[in-house]
């Protein structure tokens, strides 16, 4: 079963731009101007596939910047409440 699309939400007052997540879901995020990360795919866009590769990157932020939402929902996927 294909998961729904997420959109990635970037806490930019706590990312310290390791860009762990972008190696791990390059498709999803990458590291702007700034060197902090960045959502490639917005609800606009109707979000990115939810790769395991996604679900690593919002797992193993070492300062847990990252959050996954639907992108037909809003509601939050991960990390759980
Ligand atoms: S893994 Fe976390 S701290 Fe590192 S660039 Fe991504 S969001 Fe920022």
């Amino acid at each position: 079963m294909a998961a729904e699309p997420a959109v990635v939400r970037v806490d930019r007052d706590r990312c310290i731009g390791s860009g762990m997540c972008a190696l791990s879901a390059p498709e999803a995020l990458a590291l702007d101007l700034d060197g902090l990360a960045e959502p490639l795919a917005g609800y606009a866009a109707g979000g990115a596939e939810l790769t395991e590769g996604l679900t690593e990157a919002v797992d193993f932020c070492p300062v847990e910047a990252l959050a996954l939402h639907s992108a037909r929902g809003g509601h939050r996927i991960a990390p759980a409440d």
